[in-house]
């Protein structure tokens, strides 16, 4: 199981100090609960993260219903991000642990607008599981679930 090795503090970590407003964004929106602004570094413009304001290092650390509350705003918030950057694509990426690239340990979704042949995400080629390996990691991942 993930466990973020980064601080747990908020005074420690940047996008609390952005929720505080210690640290300044370009804010698209917020509510009470959730903070939405441009990443300083974009993949592409009006590439956005999406945070819940409390502190938490990643999914399994953040209330369900936080999570409900972002998964309700993307929508809308890409439908204007696509609208002003005339993309036609856009993908939602939530990086958790450091060999997936997760820098920030306080959790959040990128939206990254997409055009044709941009080559911002590359995907690796997909492989196969050799004869019954699908059914046993399958099986195992269930019976953790039950
Ligand atoms: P991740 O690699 O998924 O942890 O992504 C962290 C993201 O936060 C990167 O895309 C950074 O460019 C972005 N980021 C870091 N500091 C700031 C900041 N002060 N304002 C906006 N975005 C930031
Ligand atoms: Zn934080």
């Amino acid at each position: 199981m993930f466990r973020a090795k980064g601080p747990k503090m908020t005074e420690e970590c940047i996008f609390c100090q952005i929720v505080s407003g210690n640290i300044p964004c370009a804010k698209l929106f917020e509510d009470d609960q959730i903070l939405a602004f441009l990443d300083i570094n974009p993949w592409s413009e009006g590439h956005t993260l999406v945070i819940p304001k409390l502190h938490c290092c990643c999914l399994e650390e953040c209330p369900a219903s936080l999570l409900g509350e972002i998964a309700q705003q993307i929508p809308a918030l890409a439908k204007a991000i696509l609208n002003v950057t005339q993309a036609d694509g856009y993908n939602v990426l939530n990086n958790t642990g450091r060999s997936a690239g997760q820098l920030i340990d306080h959790v959040h979704f990128h939206i990254i607008p997409r055009k044709p042949g941009d080559g911002i995400i590359r995907h690796a080629p997909q492989g196969q599981y050799p004869p019954g390996r699908i059914d046993e990691i399958a099986d195992e991942i269930c019976g953790l679930l039950r």
